[in-house]
């Protein structure tokens, strides 16, 4: 459960929207394609994206943050998304991050790192993933030992977003490895880079390009007590997925971008092209896809915001977050494919932009939480609310 959010003022949600809209055609849409095509860090992007405020979008205003309500939050990305997905996880992993200090950190932690997080200066994500263990997150290896005042830490992270370009993450690790139940004996801890902690390979992806995906590794990294979250060992389990209900809501958003994107797109090709001396939008094969696609992405964006509202309302929303994810990944992942099929032989061309949304939509249905575990999760929430 988290602290409740008041809704924004609508006229300032409307202008702050706006701002992000001019932003993204102004800065965005010119660059998308080559920074895409080429696996280019967009730097001046980020830059931007600091001045704008989004690295402390929601963290509290105290901290310098925006203080935005997960709903405006969700407005912003799903309307980012809907034109380039992948910068909207330069600063959603790093919020994730931010998340998890606000909530779980020491006072001292929260005014050391917050402010720091808010303005862009220390960015970074979440380090959990090693490479066997993704869904199994309690299979980790990673150990911290307690040396005096502070943790040695090795081990290997795998597949983290800003991995490369970021500088600060919060690392899941064993405390106690041999703890059962096994999750008894996972910290997280705030970790910026330093003697002991390098970045390996960065990975060559499918889509997702833009951001790096990167591996970390820790070979005796030293690591003040102080910066463990919460100050206790054990509960890093919880910290760590205490985050993920904002994060699963943040991939549904990023799902109804994609899914709006791909039917903006589809709409206007089916308007343009030309079969048989009519639109293609005129011939009912082509409708067919458009309906389900505009009733897919409508669905999305609904259920989206319910998980977000309950959110903001500071009630447990697993089991919503979960459907949002669960839905608006999917929905981004059909709307991405027949919109290929509206858009024919082109849609395998790079000259058009299709082809990204659906090189990126898929990854929607793997991170935070596979689409396996959140039917898993929904189905478990559902059954327990309803006793027969
Ligand atoms: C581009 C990208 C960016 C990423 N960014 C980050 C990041 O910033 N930080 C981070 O920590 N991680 C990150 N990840 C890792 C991501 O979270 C994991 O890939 C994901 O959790 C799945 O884990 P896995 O790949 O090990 O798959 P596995 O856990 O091996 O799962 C394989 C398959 O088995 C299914 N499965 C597994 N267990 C069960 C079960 N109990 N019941 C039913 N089905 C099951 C899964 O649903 C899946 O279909 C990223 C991954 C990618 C591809």
């Amino acid at each position: 459960m988290t602290t409740a959010r008041p809704a924004m003022d609508p006229a300032e949600e409307t202008a702050l929207l706006d701002s992000i809209q001019k932003w993204v055609d102004r800065e965005v849409r010119p660059v998308v394609m080559h920074h895409d095509h080429n696996d280019i860090w967009p730097a001046e992007l980020v830059d931007q994206m600091a001045e704008m405020g989004l690295f402390g979008a929601t963290i509290g205003s105290e901290y310098g943050g925006l203080g935005l309500p997960a709903t405006t939050y969700a407005k912003i990305v799903s309307q980012i998304a809907s034109y380039w997905m992948a910068i909207t996880g330069i600063f959603n992993s790093h919020l994730i991050m931010a998340v998890a200090v606000e909530r779980f950190g020491t006072p001292e932690q929260k005014a050391e790192w917050l402010p720091k997080f808010a303005t862009g200066e220390i960015r970074g994500g979440l380090a959990l993933t090693e490479p066997n263990a993704g869904t199994d997150l309690q299979a980790i290896r990673t150990t911290a030992v307690r040396d005096g005042d502070d943790y040695v830490i090795n081990g290997t992270k795998t597949w983290i977003s800003n991995g490369l370009n970021g500088s600060c993450f919060a690392l899941l690790v064993k405390t106690d490895p041999k703890a059962e139940p096994r999750y008894k004996g996972m910290s997280l801890f705030i970790a910026p880079k330093g003697p002991g902690f390098t970045t390996g390979k960065k990975f060559e992806k499918l889509g997702y390009k833009g951001i790096d995906s990167a591996e970390l590794i820790f070979d005796n990294y030293r690591i003040p007590a102080a910066n463990l979250i919460g100050g206790v060992e054990g509960q890093g389990f919880f910290q760590a997925t205490g985050g993920l209900e904002l994060g699963r809501i943040n991939v549904a958003a990023r799902g109804v971008g994609l899914a709006e994107g791909a039917l903006r797109l589809a709409t206007d090709y089916a308007q343009q092209r030309q079969t048989m001396g009519k639109p293609i939008a005129d011939h009912q094969a082509i409708q067919l896809y458009l309906g389900d696609m505009v009733t897919r992405a409508r669905a999305a964006r609904l259920l989206t915001f319910d998980a977000a509202e309950a959110y903001d309302r500071g009630e447990r929303c697993d089991m919503q977050a979960g459907m949002a994810k669960y839905f608006a990944s999917e929905a981004a992942v059909k709307n991405s494919q027949e919109a290929m099929r509206i858009y024919g032989g082109y849609s395998y061309s790079k000259e058009y932009e299709i082809e990204r949304f659906y090189r990126d939509s898929m990854l929607m249905c793997i991170g935070e939480g596979t689409n396996e575990m959140q039917r898993m999760i929904i189905a478990k929430q559902w059954v327990k609310r309803n006793p027969a």
